[in-house]
């Protein structure tokens, strides 16, 4: 059995699904909410409308580190003793490791740097990463899954590794049923964006976060599965022809980057703007938009780029 329950968030995005699997002798809780009062009351109130106590959830499986989704972990974790199971990246990102958090902080400065952020947009986009934190405790992850692993206690439910919106993002896929768990990576009504990331070991190649997830919604569309359960809005139906679309409006916007470069914006900051000139109050969110699609550009081969002083200049590549 499975059942949804909608947590209110205090974010634009609006309230969060978490799902609350029934197995035999296993209830587990896939995502948590974000840590607010609200939060935990909707959670609570929702699972003792099936007869469940937070204190009786045997395991909590995360789908990404994303706020909305773990901010509740610790408190729940300190009432049930749940087992969490996450990606193996999760763990550094909710625990907060100091290491790991200053390289994540360095890699951040360093990205905003080469685009040409000034210092106030620059302030303005670290804010945006920091300020979640509010709405997160600090937790751990018990047990890794990947790619292929049976989730404990629903041998239903098979881990389908699908980074992009983060790195470390899981969906669940129950190939009988015909059932996926999506969390982020396919919301029916908005199409999820590909935060930029830092590589999960410091001092590896930048992930390119557009192109990684072009390639897991690619390995979803493949799938057999009628309804998919996502992290935020309705059920998925159709999920073929969904995904379809979000690729081809994706290739739709690498057209108009092209174009905006191609008229003389040159710095990721310029390109930014120009691009999203109504959606400023947003910078981390129309960076990591445009960041995807210059990387995407010049993995084609239809952009290149020059280190202008530690200032990434992109031009197009004339055929
Ligand atoms: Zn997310
Ligand atoms: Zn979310």
């Amino acid at each position: 059995m499975l059942h949804k329950i909608s947590i209110p968030t205090p974010f634009p995005v609006g309230p969060v699904n978490v799902y609350l699997l029934k197995g035999k002798d296993c209830l587990t809780l896939v995502d948590t909410g974000p840590k607010t009062v609200e939060a935990q009351e909707a959670l609570e109130a929702g699972l003792r409308a099936v007869g469940v106590r937070v204190e009786d959830l045997d395991q909590i499986l995360l789908t990404h580190y994303h706020c909305d989704h773990v901010g509740l972990l610790e408190n729940l974790v300190e009432q049930s003793g749940a087992k969490v199971y996450a990606h193996p990246f999760t763990e550094p990102l909710i625990a907060r490791e100091p290491a790991f958090e200053a390289a994540r902080s360095e890699f951040y400065q360093g990205l905003y740097r080469g685009l040409g952020l000034t210092e106030a947009q620059k302030q303005q986009a670290i804010g945006q990463i920091y300020d979640y934190l509010e709405y997160v405790g600090v937790a751990h992850v018990d047990v890794a899954l990947r790619e292929g692993d049976r989730l404990p206690g629903h041998e239903e439910w098979q881990v389908v590794y699908t980074p992009g919106h983060a790195l470390d993002h899981l969906s669940l896929y129950d190939a009988v049923g015909k059932r996926m768990l999506l969390g982020d990576h396919v919301i029916k009504k908005i199409s999820s964006n590909a935060f930029i990331e830092p590589p999960h070991r410091a001092g590896d190649e930048r992930p390119r976060m557009l192109m990684i997830y072009r390639e897991a919604l690619r390995k979803v569309q493949t799938l057999d599965w009628e309804i998919g359960y996502a992290g935020h809005g309705e059920e998925i139906t159709g999920h073929r022809d969904l995904i379809t679309k979000r690729l081809a409006d994706m290739e739709r916007r690498q057209a108009n980057v092209l174009e905006t470069v191609r008229s003389g914006k040159t710095t990721g900051v310029e390109i930014t703007l120009a691009m999203f000139p109504r959606h400023l109050e947003q910078l981390t969110l129309i960076i990591s938009e445009t960041v995807g699609h210059l990387d995407w550009l010049v993995a084609e081969g239809k952009l290149r780029v020059e280190d202008d002083n530690g200032l990434w200049r992109y031009f197009a590549v004339e055929e």
